[in-house]
């Protein structure tokens, strides 16, 4: 007999339930190159891929550089239909060799599984995240789950070898009643961890709103009874499937809204680059609307303004800065104006995280911190919010600063500096604020870059001794082994 706990709704809670619709939506997906090779797609896909580049892929099918075996290849037609009209939405989808030239990367970037109490939960932070599922409903190339969505198997901290499960509520409301109550009992912290209350929790995958609305609101409604303040829901479904923000789906967060008042609740969107929600005309140029903004797609607009229609929810858009996607400033500063318009803050930008086969898809650092800069110059104080992060072990860090003269009296900084600032780490993050100062190496895609011409690190982001001792097994091809790199990592 399964000793597998069953969830059991509270009369609340299902009340809130009975409310719900769930309807099916149609995303028309291909799934998998396989309907490509084969031909099988509808004659208006025949041609997305060349047959060059049909025979590359299939060439590699089923060797070491197999690119569905690193990241399964998916696409809504919806996005299909932008991405005909956008280099950028093709290489955002579209599988190309040069993805798997080098496999170096981490299949757990930033040891995220060291902090898994429960399965499918990491608690790093004063937030939880829950991997709800393992798709969505298009594949990004670059991925940073890329090790979920394939289910690969990961190393956890105990030392033993397993695919990422998905979280279950039962499991997790259980932790996190038991967790609270032991922080409350003991003045605010926990005994063992340090840890504080979990106040926030984060529902994400692959992309929860791939999930029926019924199964949403049971994790919402669980939550909300196991004590959590404030949840968010990490989708890139406005880009791929915007119609999936239907009227059934916001009445579920209006009935929600109604059963838990107090319970804060913020979408964190991911739009890449502002062709995946502005119309263009049939010369590939934006529409402009007659104030001179730019004209949003009935779809996107619809979705996006279905939410911050709701006084009580928010819209936070982050976004990598990826190469050959939006590593373009005039894109970068299109997009943050016209997410800001709509009532969608610019929350965060991304370096690329050191994911498996991160080498094809990371634009340096440097690049990264000068492209949003440039693209902020011109913006108003509201419409340039978002800060660059890049996601280290120890926790969140802003690229702060990247400087193109010496710091008088530093030595080693002639020719500039990169000064990395802590934003978050685990616990009651006793690093905040702090600072570490690098000589600039323009090459750097990630923090090893810069191990050789570290100055100043009271950030701690460069003691490599926890590095070393777990250092990730990096799968570089002999043709394309960059040996320091697969070293300091
Ligand atoms: S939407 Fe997010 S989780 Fe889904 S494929 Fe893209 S990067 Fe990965």
């Amino acid at each position: 007999m399964s000793n597998v706990k069953k969830y059991v709704p509270s009369d609340r809670a299902q009340a809130f339930l009975d409310t719900v619709e769930s309807p099916k939506y149609e995303r028309n997906n291909v799934n998998g190159l396989k309907p490509f090779l084969d031909d099988r797609v509808s004659e208006n896909m025949q041609g997305f891929y060349s047959p060059d580049e049909l025979e590359a892929l299939r060439t590699l099918k089923g060797t070491e550089r197999d690119v569905e075996a690193r990241m399964p290849v998916k696409m809504t037609q919806h996005y299909f239909d932008m991405a005909q009209r956008s280099p950028h939405l093709r290489r955002l989808v579209k599988a190309t060799p040069d993805e798997t030239k080098s496999l170096a990367g981490s299949e757990d970037p930033g040891y995220q599984m060291d902090f898994s109490p429960v399965e499918g939960m990491l608690h790093k932070y004063e937030i939880g995240l829950l991997y709800v599922i393992s798709t969505c409903s298009a594949h990004c190339r670059f991925c940073y789950r890329e090790e979920l969505i394939s289910r690969k198997e990961v190393e956890r901290q105990d030392g033993t070898v397993a695919k990422k499960g998905l979280a279950r509520i039962e499991d997790v409301t259980d932790y996190i009643i038991s967790h609270n109550r032991i922080v409350d009992e003991n003045d605010g912290r926990h005994p063992e961890t340090g840890r504080e209350r979990l106040r926030e929790i984060l529902l994400s995958g692959g992309d929860p709103m791939v999930l029926p609305n019924i199964k949403i609101a049971e994790w919402l409604s669980a939550l909300a009874e196991a004590g959590i303040e404030s949840m968010r829901i990490g989708t890139k479904e406005m880009a791929f499937f915007p119609d999936r923000f239907d009227e059934s789906f916001l009445s579920m967060l209006r009935g929600f809204h109604e059963t838990y008042p107090d319970v804060g609740l913020h979408f964190m969107v991911h739009f890449n680059h502002p062709d995946e929600f502005l119309e263009k005309d049939s010369t590939g140029e934006y529409v402009e609307n007659p104030n001179g903004s730019l004209k949003w797609n009935d779809s996107a607009k619809r979705a996006v303004e279905g939410l911050t229609d709701l006084a009580w929810v928010t819209v936070e858009n982050q976004s990598p800065i990826i190469s050959g996607i939006n590593d373009d400033a005039d894109a970068l500063r299109i997009m943050q104006r016209s997410l800001k318009r709509v009532g969608a803050e610019n929350h965060y930008f991304f370096c690329g995280r050191d994911i498996v086969a991160h080498e094809a898809f990371n634009v340096p650092i440097e690049t990264a911190w000068f492209t949003l800069n440039e693209s902020q110059k011109g913006l108003s104080g509201v419409e340039t919010r978002a800060r660059l992060s890049i996601t280290h072990y120890k926790g969140k860090t802003e690229v702060a600063a990247v400087t193109n003269e010496p710091i008088p009296g530093l030595a080693g900084s002639e020719n500039g500096v990169v000064i990395f600032k802590i934003l978050r780490n685990a616990l009651g993050a006793p690093d905040r604020g702090k600072v570490c100062i690098v000589a600039r190496n323009p090459e750097a895609i990630w923090f090893d870059g810069y191990a050789d011409r570290v100055l100043f690190d009271e950030a701690g982001l460069f003691d490599y001794d926890r590095v070393k001792a777990e250092r990730l097994k990096a799968a570089t091809l002999p043709t394309a082994v960059d040996t320091e790199h697969s070293i300091a990592r």
